[in-house]
């Protein structure tokens, strides 16, 4: 089931307090909307009725789309450096649900087929979301970022700070990175060192760096015939709850053993 709660909150402009319904768990069978929220990136944002201000509640989330494959907890943007610990947390969260000593084998082959995942912040929930719509591994799609960043340091150089599925979607018109015009691609958007704004005005890209970066889908499916190999390269995506290319940010050194 899903759990809403409409509860006092605080603008992050004006301190003044005002209601807004938010959303402890979410299962997306029985709530489509609120899956649809995310997608649209709506949910948890309120306009302070004092002030006008957008205001984004980045509270601990429970999302589950079984169907989808899906069992991913949500936790805030600040809790990232302590990805290691929750991680654990939320593997042992999946265990209590599917693989208690007495959970029937339907159970557990549910569970396996919706292995534990952790987020932080609605735009990596949407990318899962995203991933499993269009049937791609995410641990694939974090492999593809790191091979995008390392392929092109340029955006480095301008600062380029985190990555983000965006969709997947024809290409028609869009220059792919080798020269041919693929049928699918891969839409990414791209966040700077600046991206933050506290006033949410857009920011200024740095200059001749890309907003948005579309990789041609071959480039994913030549990784999905390397997955043996990628395993063995990039183990913390397949062992860890957090699949995330910002893990290599925060362990470095575990790119090049
Ligand atoms: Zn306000």
């Amino acid at each position: 089931m899903s759990t809403f709660h409409t509860v006092e909150v605080t603008c992050a402009a004006c301190q003044e307090p005002f209601e807004a319904r938010l959303l402890d768990s979410l299962n997306a069978d029985r709530h489509p909307a609120g899956r649809q929220e995310l997608l649209d990136r709506t949910l948890h944002r309120h306009t302070c009725p004092h002030c006008g201000v957008h205001n984004v509640f980045d509270k601990p989330m429970l999302y589950t789309d079984l169907g989808q494959g899906l069992f991913v907890q949500s936790l805030p943007e600040v809790e990232r450096l302590r990805f290691a610990a929750l991680e654990h947390e939320i593997v042992q969260v999946h265990q209590g649900v599917f693989s208690s000593p007495n959970s029937p084998p339907f159970v557990r082959e549910i569970g396996q087929a919706a292995p534990p995942r952790l987020v932080f912040g609605y735009e990596e929930l949407r990318e899962k979301i995203v991933a499993a719509e269009h049937d791609l591994d995410d641990r694939l799609i974090e492999i593809l970022k790191l091979q995008l960043i390392m392929g092109w340091p340029d955006l480095l150089a301008a600062g380029l700070r985190v990555i983000l599925l965006d969709g997947v979607s024809l290409l028609d018109g869009v220059i792919s990175l080798d020269g041919v015009l693929p049928e699918r691609g891969i839409e990414f958007v791209l966040l700077y060192a600046d991206d933050d704004r506290a006033d949410g005005l857009p920011v200024p890209t740095p200059d001749g760096a890309p907003r948005r970066l579309a990789a041609p889908m071959h480039l994913y499916d030549a990784l999905a015939e390397q997955r043996p190999a990628l395993r063995a390269t990039y183990g913390q995506l397949f062992t860890g709850a957090w699949v995330n290319a910002l893990r290599y940010k925060f362990n470095p050194d575990d790119l090049h053993p």
